[in-house]
């Protein structure tokens, strides 16, 4: 593909990502709460202002209003920006690596689907069963496109799942949460067991690293929400994946 067509898919790439990464912070503000995704308009927190169009723009909006709102100069959380800049970001990633495929298409939506159920696990220590729904779908439309190589799928959808459901059920749920089980079951129908088990390897060393120094640092309690490493395991596998299970084989090829 010529470059100018490249730099053009990476830039309206961005913008959508941006602009579902705003629909991503409505999400994980009014979900946990059980508020209408879809009716109620977005407003301030502070005083009830009511958004215009040109406070909705994802990302600029906050730039040019310097993170306050229009009426009553409150602070807006640097969520927004944030979560609607890594969202757009994760799509250019991804465009960068896959192209213009499906694979794009399903990675994408997977990586938004994770960074919503990440801060909302994050914070309420539950993965919405809506995420692992849609992951599901996403998982279907692999295989179905990709009908080759379904029992890849098909044992990515247990291998890892079976594993944790077992400890799931001998710790009554104390030991993994019941979300964690689901998604590492739909990412494994999606990613195929190969990726799904390095993302989930990948994911527990995270975990308990960095949770050990919040423990540590921040007096943090030892309930673990483990989606958000999760989520960073699968990211990372889908990135680096194939060069990880490149360097490794090497060792036994050599
Ligand atoms: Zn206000």
């Amino acid at each position: 593909m010529p470059l100018t067509y490249n730099i053009l898919f990476t830039i309206i790439i961005f913008l959508y990502g941006i602009v579902v990464g705003s629909f991503l912070n409505v999400l994980i503000y009014r979900i946990p709460k059980h508020e209408n995704i879809a009716t109620k308009r977005s407003h301030c927190m502070e005083c009830g202002y009511q958004l215009k169009w040109y406070d909705l723009i994802p990302l600029f909006s906050y730039l040019f209003l310097r993170g306050r709102c229009r009426k009553c100069g409150a602070r807006i959380s640097v969520q927004y920006p944030v979560i609607e800049a890594v969202n757009g970001i994760l799509w250019v990633l991804t465009f960068l690596k896959y192209g213009l495929s499906i694979e794009t298409l399903l990675y994408c939506l997977l990586f938004s689907a994770l960074l919503a159920l990440s801060v909302i696990d994050f914070r309420t220590y539950e993965i919405p069963v809506g995420f692992n729904i849609f992951i599901l779908v996403l998982g279907v439309v692999r295989v179905a496109t990709d009908y080759r190589n379904w029992l890849q799928y098909l044992i990515g959808l247990v291998s890892v799942s079976l594993f944790l459901f077992a400890i799931f059920a001998i710790s009554k749920g104390r030991g993994i949460g019941g979300g964690d089980v689901k998604l590492m079951a739909v990412t494994g129908l999606l990613l195929g067991w190969k990726l799904n088990l390095l993302g989930f390897v990948i994911g527990c060393i995270l975990g308990s690293v960095i949770h050990i120094i919040r423990m540590r640092v921040s007096k943090e309690g030892r309930t673990l929400a483990m989606g958000p490493y999760l989520s960073l395991g699968v990211a990372i596998s889908v990135f680096f994946g194939d060069f990880i299970v490149n360097w490794y084989m090497s060792f036994f090829t050599a």
